[in-house]
């Protein structure tokens, strides 16, 4: 039994988390709603432009002072290892604060999240003493080498989709390369990560390593992106935001920035599929996990004409067999929309595409739920032209369009006709084709006879095209967050 009273949920007192310390802040207050019932559970206390340059000047003394920088690498490592244990055992308190005011199931926070945000740091630990500089070929009477360091102060800000996991991609790779950290959650998910900064003082972590200031985009995001002692920003959200971010460090620098933004992936099924059961199985739950709030939901899917109507209509069995209700209710199988803006727009985009002649097969508008809060259908929509609003852009929602094609190469048109490139299943039988389809595709990800991530870190994950810039998880992330400096030394 998972459930718990979420009247018992509220943010705990001083919201920001600067020098090892939780900080009341003084800029403005918000409220902060549960979506799960719409009822306003915490007050966010922003951090006020003060606070915001005194948790980066924070930042930028203990990587100067702390010796966290210039620690055994192995210290640093069992540090983090710490770290992630105490998250794991703080389940019972962590999972509720994750769950109160997400998106997120308190099922699925303790089954995954929860121990993925801990495996994540833990991941990242290993790299502090594995990846460095390396000697290079050279004459005789001279000796070339590439040294790494970290760059100090690197802003994170992240969205609210999945709040833990999110942070953890950010904060793992730049804390374990040395870094030290300020991080912007969304201000819609804010509390959580507090309380895994307080954990990472308990572990050992220097105070000033890892802080979090709090508050919206404008007021807090831009100025710590801006700010001229952070030297790299690392955001995760949608692509207008990060083009947003990407100009701010180029007009505050240049600092070097990586962006993990929106997408619109693909889910091709052709008939010879394995096992259609299992393939329209996993279309359906690519796109209903969190809602569809997922980055890389898989939101289009392309199925061969042939086999269209038979998976189809699982799709649709599967849609209608979900049961929608509050994050914190064991029996609830989807969740609710973060917000009651963020459903206005899901249903604004599918109320037009019905104007413009598409068919809502199942779903199409607002769930009547138990609560009050943020609910919609799960919606399969067919009937739209290619360049339509719908099939073109990301809507963040359990809505899936359809469209069928009749061979390799138009499936591959139609996949890549887009402006996004973050991921794309293939659903295929055919070890060709498979081959074939992850050569073709333009995602920085493909899946072949499965959609979504595991447990392996080493695959790095971003996207191509307005999907964003660098890679989160793998080598590259921590490679990331390395500067290389060149030596040449005349012997
Ligand atoms: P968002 O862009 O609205 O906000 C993300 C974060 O940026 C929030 O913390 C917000 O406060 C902050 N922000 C907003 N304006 C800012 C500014 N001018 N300067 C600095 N910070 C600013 O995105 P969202 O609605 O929170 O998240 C959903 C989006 O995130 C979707 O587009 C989704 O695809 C994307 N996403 C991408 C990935 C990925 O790995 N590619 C993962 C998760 C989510």
């Amino acid at each position: 039994m998972n459930s718990f009273n979420p009247l018992l949920i509220g943010a705990e007192a001083a919201n920001n988390f600067v020098a090892g310390r939780r900080l009341v802040g003084d800029g403005m207050a918000m409220d902060v709603r549960r979506p799960s019932d719409a009822n306003v559970y915490a007050a966010l206390d922003s951090a006020g432009a003060g606070q915001v340059d005194a948790a980066v000047e924070n930042a930028f003394s203990a990587f100067k002072t702390s010796g966290w920088a210039s620690t055994d690498p192995r210290a640093r490592m069992k540090v983090m290892r710490r770290w992630a244990d105490l998250i794991e055992a703080d389940a019972a308190r962590l999972a509720p604060l994750e769950a109160v005011g997400s998106t997120r199931t308190i099922g699925e926070i303790l089954a995954w999240d929860l121990s993925y945000t801990a495996e994540c740091l833990r991941f990242f630990a290993e790299f502090a003493d594995k990846m460095g500089g390396e000697v290079v070929a050279t004459t005789p009477d001279k000796l070339g080498m590439t040294i790494t360091e970290p760059y100090g102060v690197v802003a994170a800000v992240a969205p609210w989709n999945l709040p833990l996991v999110m942070a953890a991609w950010k904060i793992a790779p730049a804390i374990a390369a040395g870094n030290s950290v300020v991080l912007k959650p969304s201000e819609l998910t804010p509390f959580s990560i507090v309380r895994v900064a307080e954990l990472a003082i308990e572990a050992g972590l220097p105070a000033g390593v890892f802080n979090v200031v709090q508050g919206d985009g404008l007021s807090v995001g831009d100025p710590l992106c801006r700010h001229p002692r952070v030297s790299k920003v690392s955001f995760t959200g949608s692509t207008a935001t990060g083009i947003a971010i990407m100009r701010a460090c180029a007009e505050t620098g240049p600092k070097p920035v990586t962006l993990e933004l929106g997408g619109k992936s693909p889910q091709i099924v052709f008939a010879d599929s394995k096992d259609l059961g299992q393939a329209a199985a996993t279309v359906a739950r690519a796109i209903t996990l969190n809602s569809g709030q997922v980055c890389v939901a898989g939101s289009r899917l392309l199925v061969q004409d042939k086999v269209a109507e038979e998976v189809v209509g699982r799709i649709v069995a599967a849609f209608e067999a979900h049961r929608m209700g509050a994050t914190w209710d064991d029996a609830t199988t989807m969740g609710p929309i973060i917000s009651e803006k963020q459903l206005g727009q899901i249903d604004g985009t599918v109320s037009r595409a019905l104007a413009a002649g598409g068919e809502a097969v199942t779903g199409g508008r607002r769930a009547p739920a138990p609560q009050q809060g943020s609910y919609y259908l799960p919606t399969l929509l067919t009937g739209l032209a290619q360049d339509s609003e719908a099939v073109q852009g990301e809507i963040f929602g359990p809505v899936l369009t359809v469209q069928t094609f009749a061979d390799e190469e138009e499936a591959y048109a139609l996949a890549n006709d887009s402006a996004y490139g973050l991921a794309a299943g293939v659903h295929t039988g055919n070890l060709d084709r498979a081959l074939r389809a992850t050569r073709a595709l333009e995602a920085g990800t493909v899946w072949v006879n499965r959609y979504g991530r595991s447990n392996d870190f080493m695959l790095p994950t971003g996207g191509f095209k307005q999907s964003g810039i660098g890679k989160d998880l793998g080598r590259e992330a921590y490679a990331a967050n390395l500067k290389s400096k060149a030596a040449l030394i005349q012997l």
